[in-house]
């Protein structure tokens, strides 16, 4: 309360707006301004003018007014002036109406003719405090409602109100026998971020997806934010799976435009799954269960999509689980091994290199291929080690190739985004060819587009040391990735690997030779080499050749092989 108090008078007996303001003047330690209208329609208007709720400390409130009587004044008073509070001012025989009003909000009341200029002044600031008091305890309730229920960071619902608002709405649903979507959404690669961009980016990022999220779908369903990069949407009130699989498409096309933070142009994208409520869960446990293992799956298929769930992905996430725990193991005891695939030069029409390829036999005689686990690896953060084994092997390898007399073929490492992003990922690499004595000029590493992509500027810096060492750079499976070929100008890449997907195609017709011959001819005029990957037959190996590919990989020419085959591959 400041040094003057401001008192609203609404009283329409002037004799009692006279009395009121002599009882107080009274007192002459304190200052008040009282302000008197003498009806509810007068108060209503005073109410329109701006700011009115701050212009009074108090109102002090005859019930009795010629156009409105009893507790529906009050009512309308706190309605007009929410943050103020209100004392009753009352005759003698109508004190009972004055209890009553303290039950509907009144602060206080005041009996006309029945105080004394000091209590009335008590009474007055006493209501103020309280009053002040009560608002406090309001927002504190209101704070600690909004840390139970949302996420602090991005605002928006948490995982507690979620399973809460699911609950509610499958029960709703059942009643009225209607679809209803779970999604959940994982951003793809974001850790990449957070480890390249810092914490704040990657926070930044969070809020922004959260609030793209929340144009994708109607004001009636809910986005929620689980942590970390995972966001569940509840869709209700669905005419069919489509409904869900157009929002999912919207929220891919959102998602895929950049962000902007620090002068760095960000691209991400989500794998996204879907359950659908009656068909593939009933209760909320097996909802999220469901939409998750669908979204693993979306994963699975090369991200950047959505997938509806069904009964096999459940039991693809039981299997993920104990391939997560056995390669923990396998790391550890080494049970990983390299198989290398030739890489032929056009040209010369020898051997140059090979492309080591990662595969994991298992204790059951079965031996897993990359696809099977690599995703895991990454997600796990198992990827780190293993790449560094592979790293590691990969260069003995070659080195005992050429101890035993073999020519210093180059031997190509596919580098995973995790281990790219890796801080020390340079100095480990670097450390591998000092133990191993591998000239880096045979290392080539072979990198995805979306690796290099995931953040440009620092790609560039890491690429930059690698190629000062003397190690070639492959950017793999070229043309699967980003459609802005800007990079490739920025950075410092030797070759480019055109992907099996179009190598393949090339038997289909007129088009999609049109377009190898597009990637041919641009990666000619940068000065980047062409390998042709995924070469499986004369037709395609000629047309690659005639095209002016450098070199060729593919089952047409050999399989991926176990080491000791390699002499004979090269001499043949
Ligand atoms: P990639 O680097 O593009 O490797 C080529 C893949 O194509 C290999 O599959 C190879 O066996 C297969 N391939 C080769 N020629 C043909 C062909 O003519 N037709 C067809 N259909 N396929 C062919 P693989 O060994 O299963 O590896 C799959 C992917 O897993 C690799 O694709 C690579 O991205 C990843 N990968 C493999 N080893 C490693 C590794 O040590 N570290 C990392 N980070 N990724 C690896
Ligand atoms: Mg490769
Ligand atoms: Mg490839």
């Amino acid at each position: 309360m400041g040094a003057e108090t401001n008192i609203l008078l609404v009283e329409n007996n002037l004799g009692d707006a006279r009395l009121f303001r002599d009882v107080i003047r009274e007192i002459s330690e304190v200052r008040f301004t009282v302000q008197n209208v003498t009806c509810l329609q007068e108060l209503m208007t005073l109410s329109d003018e701006s700011n009115s709720d701050a212009d009074f400390d108090i109102i002090v409130l005859d019930l009795d007014l010629p156009d409105s009587a009893g507790l529906s004044t009050l009512l309308s008073c706190k309605n007009a002036f929410h943050e103020v509070p209100i004392i009753v001012f009352s005759g003698h025989d109508d004190e009972s109406i004055a209890v009553e009003a303290v039950k509907f909000g009144a602060q206080d009341y005041l009996v006309k003719g029945f105080v004394d200029g000091r209590a009335m002044v008590r009474t007055i600031h006493h209501a103020i405090e309280r009053h002040a008091l009560w608002q406090q305890l309001e927002q504190a309730e209101q704070r600690e409602h909004f840390l139970a229920t949302r996420d602090p960071l991005t605002g928006l619902l948490n995982r507690y109100s979620l399973s809460e608002i699911l609950k509610n709405q499958i029960k709703h649903s059942a009643r009225r026998q209607e679809l209803m979507a779970t999604i959940f959404l994982d951003i793809d690669r974001f850790k990449s971020v957070n480890d390249s961009l810092g914490y704040l980016v990657g926070d930044a990022l969070l809020v922004d997806v959260g609030r793209r999220l929340q144009n994708c779908v109607r004001i009636t369903d809910t986005v929620a934010h689980l942590g970390g990069d995972e966001f569940v949407l509840i869709l209700t009130d669905l005419q069919t799976q489509d409904d869900a699989a157009r929002v999912c498409e919207k929220v891919l096309s959102e998602l895929a435009k950049p962000f902007f933070y620090q002068a760095h142009e960000l691209y991400i994208g989500c794998s996204i799954g879907i359950a659908l409520y009656p068909d593939d869960a009933a209760d909320y446990e097996s909802m999220i269960k469901h939409a998750g293992a669908a979204m693993h799956s979306a994963k699975d298929a090369g991200r950047q999509c959505y997938k509806f769930y069904c009964q096999e992905m459940a039991d693809t996430a039981r299997q993920r689980l104990t391939i997560e725990n056995d390669m923990r193991r396998a790391i550890e005891t080494g049970a990983f091994k390299l198989v290398y695939q030739p890489i032929y030069n056009v040209a010369t029409q020898t051997l140059e290199g090979v492309e080591a390829l990662v595969r994991w036999p298992r204790e059951d005689g079965t031996v897993l291929n990359p696809y099977a686990f690599i995703d895991i690896a990454e997600e796990t953060g198992l990827i780190v080690p293993l790449g560094e084994y592979v790293l590691r092997e990969a260069c003995e390898q070659a080195m005992r190739w050429s101890d035993s007399g073999l020519p210093p073929i180059s031997m190509s490492v596919n580098v995973s985004a995790r281990q790219f992003e890796e801080e020390n990922f340079v100095e480990m690499v670097s450390t591998i060819l000092d133990e191993t004595g591998l000239n880096s000029k045979r290392l080539i590493l072979e990198l995805t587009e979306h690796v290099v992509m995931a953040d440009a500027e620092v790609a560039a810096v890491t690429l930059n040391e690698l190629k000062a060492m003397g190690i070639r750079l492959a950017i793999d499976d070229f043309g699967t990735g980003y459609s802005s070929l800007s990079y490739l100008n920025r950075f410092p890449i030797d070759t480019l690997k055109i992907d099996q997907t179009f190598v393949q195609k090339l038997e289909h017709g007129e088009k999609d030779l049109a377009l190898v011959e597009a990637i041919v001819a641009l990666a000619q005029r940068l000065g980047l080499e062409i390998t042709a990957e995924g070469v499986e037959t004369e037709h395609q190996c000629n047309i690659m050749k005639n095209l002016g590919c450098d070199r060729l990989q593919g089952f047409h020419l050999n399989c991926p092989m176990d080491a000791d085959q390699i002499p004979d591959a090269c001499a043949a």
